[in-house]
Parts: structure tokens; C-alpha cells; sequence
């Protein structure tokens, strides 16, 4: 005699059960907890999302994380999405052990700018290099140090001629030492106080090199 599920009344020979329902009902009945709306913050200049705090290109594997964030403890599994709705599988803990649901969930992203956006916006930097001398070295070095920005998801503030060389604005002081460590630049060092921060001094670096 196959069973008959209580509320929809399928037949067990039709549908798997779940307890004393089939899938579809008990499904149904969990899912009644579950969120169905996630709200996710894009950058409005570089197109990534935030991630546990972190913002990251936007694909499957990210935004599966990002919609993990606000399930908590049901797991979930990202099948398909469009840039507003994402169709899921959410595994969900009920009375009868694990049940995996169908569920799709609307997308709701927030516009606003990453960390890195608005520093490039407000043209932040912390170091810059006074390069002089040779205009064929000086090029050299400025394909180095942007490409070792880039690969770092930091960037080259801003560029000026000045008394025959170039000012390159950096937005990581710590790189820019990287960088003329790596290269044995030999900088002449100085500082100027950009501020406080949390109690602490702030101060821009500016290695004046000669090349
Ligand atoms: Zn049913
Ligand atoms: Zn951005």
C-alpha cells in the first residue's frame, strides 16, 4: 500500500517522502523560515561586490559566498542568476533530517563605492617619487611601479612634469618601499605630516631618485 501525503494527497509511488509528507509539502513547510530576499553592495565604479567585508569581481563562486553569508547554517548552492534574482538549492535541517529546496531569491544591490574607488575619486596617496635624470630610465620605471600597483589592487594617484622629471603619486607607501628596495633605487628620503590617525602620526613619503 503506498502512502498518501496528508496535505496534497500524492502517492508515494509518484513522489519521494519526507517524514510524513512528500518532498514538494514538506519543502514547502521548511522553506516558511527561509529568507527570499538578499541584499548585496556593489560597487558603482569597478563593478565588484562586498564579501564578508572584502569587495570581489562579481561571479558565481562570489556571489554564492555572498548569498551563503545570509543563509547562516543552511547551506547553499547557487544554480542560476541574472541581475535580479538567483535560483538556489538550499539545504535546509528539519525534523527529519536534511531537505534540499528549491528556492529562488530576489537580488536587491546597493550602489555604493569600494575602499579603492573612492581613494582613486579623491586622488589619495601616501608616497610620491620625484623622478629625475635620464628620460628613458625614468619611463622604465614608471611601467614597473604601475604594474606592480595593479597586480597589487593599488594605483597611480596621479602624474606631473616638474622641474624636468615626473611626480608620481602613489597610493601604498609600503609598495613604493617595495619598490625601490627591488630595484636599488636609492632614494633621498623625506616626510611630511599628513595628519593623525587613531592617535598616531601620519606622514607622506617622498623619494626624490635620481636616475
Ligand atoms: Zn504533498
Ligand atoms: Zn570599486
Amino acid at each position: 500500500m503506498p502512502r498518501y501525503c496528508p496535505t496534497c494527497n500524492r502517492s508515494e509511488a509518484d513522489v519521494k517522502f519526507y517524514g510524513n509528507f512528500c518532498e514538494i509539502c514538506a519543502g514547502e513547510k521548511l522553506s516558511e523560515g527561509l529568507i527570499d530576499k538578499v541584499e548585496i553592495q556593489k560597487c558603482k565604479e569597478c563593478q565588484r561586490i562586498r564579501v564578508k567585508g572584502r569587495f570581489i569581481g562579481e561571479n558565481r563562486t562570489n556571489l554564492e559566498e555572498a548569498l551563503q553569508q545570509s543563509f547562516k547554517n543552511n547551506h547553499v548552492h547557487l544554480v542560476a542568476y541574472d541581475a535580479k534574482e538567483a535560483i538556489t538549492k538550499v539545504s535546509v535541517e528539519g525534523p527529519d533530517g536534511k531537505l534540499t529546496i528549491d528556492r529562488k531569491i530576489k537580488l536587491k544591490y546597493t550602489k555604493t563605492l569600494c575602499d579603492r574607488c573612492y581613494k582613486v575619486k579623491c586622488e589619495y596617496y601616501e608616497a610620491v617619487f620625484q623622478l629625475r635624470g635620464d628620460k628613458n630610465r625614468i619611463e622604465k620605471v614608471i611601467k614597473h611601479v604601475t604594474a606592480l600597483f595593479e597586480r597589487n589592487n593599488e594605483f597611480i594617484s596621479k602624474m606631473e612634469s616638474k622641474d624636468g622629471g615626473i611626480d608620481v603619486y602613489l597610493s601604498s607607501k609600503r609598495l613604493a618601499t617595495e619598490f625601490v628596495a627591488y630595484y636599488k633605487l636609492y632614494p633621498k628620503m623625506s616626510y611630511t605630516l599628513a595628519g593623525v590617525k587613531n592617535g598616531k602620526k601620519q606622514y607622506k613619503n617622498t623619494y626624490a631618485i635620481h636616475l
